[in-house]
């Protein structure tokens, strides 16, 4: 004997897992899209980056990473473009093309500790923390260090430490770094984060003026603390800001 009062329920909830379940797929599917994208997009610089395809560690990660999570909920439709996408407060989450470029500069690794300069809504610490780093990363913009904290334990990125303050300072207490992202463009290279980075260790940074072209450029200290720098791209970034 059937119960229909009793299958009514469970029908329901069947189609609203199974809608769940849907969305999720969708979002799957589009950073798939995105991630091809991207591969193209690394075939087509390679004359100038050097790199005709990324690390498959770093687009892998790139399609496990929700990215709609970390934009405002009015622009998740846009989450699996690639281009930038405004965070508040003037600053913009990166173009994913260019988080998966900077993420295989610093040549990714489990157990590796990286510094962060720049956390903005918390997508590249997401992803760098998907790919087993331990993540130090600082926000100048108190709002945004706190909403990419809460959003990084949300979402159970426990290897990330998040800190609101200047990260032309580094963070000294945590030095020395296997690696360094700046997501924000300096003028110079700041000397700090130079000297918090470990001989044999990488560092990509954009240099140059607001208004000036600026360049992705990879800072490798070798064993002998010897610096060699390489201009790998023109890239366009919010510029880094400085608290005095
Ligand atoms: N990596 C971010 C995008 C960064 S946008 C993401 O994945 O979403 C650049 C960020 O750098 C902005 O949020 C800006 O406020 C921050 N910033 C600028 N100057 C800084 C500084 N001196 N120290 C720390 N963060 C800084």
């Amino acid at each position: 004997m059937t119960k229909p009062g009793f299958l009514l329920p469970i029908l329901l909830l069947a189609a609203l897992g199974a809608n769940t379940a849907a969305l999720a797929d969708a979002y799957a599917e589009r950073r798939l899209n995105l991630v091809r994208r991207i591969e193209d997009d690394a075939r087509s610089t390679a004359i100038w980056s050097g790199r005709a395809s990324f690390d498959a560690r770093v687009l892998e990660a790139m399609a496990r990473v929700p990215r709609h999570l970390f934009v405002p909920e009015k622009l998740r439709r846009y989450a699996y473009e690639n281009r930038p996408l405004p965070i508040g407060f003037g600053q913009t989450i990166s173009q994913p093309y260019i988080v998966a470029l900077m993420t295989d500069l610093v040549e990714p690794a489990p157990g590796r500790i990286v510094l962060e300069v720049g956390t903005g809504s918390g997508y590249q610490a997401a992803l760098l923390a998907d790919l087993g780093m331990r993540v130090y990363t600082m926000e100048i913009i108190e709002p945004l260090a706190e909403a990419a904290k809460a959003r990084l334990e949300k979402l159970g990125y426990g290897n990330v430490t998040t800190r609101w303050g200047d990260g032309y300072d580094g963070w000294p207490e945590q030095a020395p770094f296997d690696a360094i992202i700046v997501t924000a463009a300096a003028s110079h290279i700041p000397p700090p984060l130079l000297a918090q980075l470990k001989p044999g260790g990488r560092m990509v940074i954009p240099v140059g003026g607001r208004f000036l072209t600026q360049q992705l450029v990879v800072v490798e200290k070798d064993a002998d603390g010897r610096i060699r720098t390489r201009q790998i791209l023109p890239v366009r970034f919010v510029p880094l800001r400085r608290k005095h």
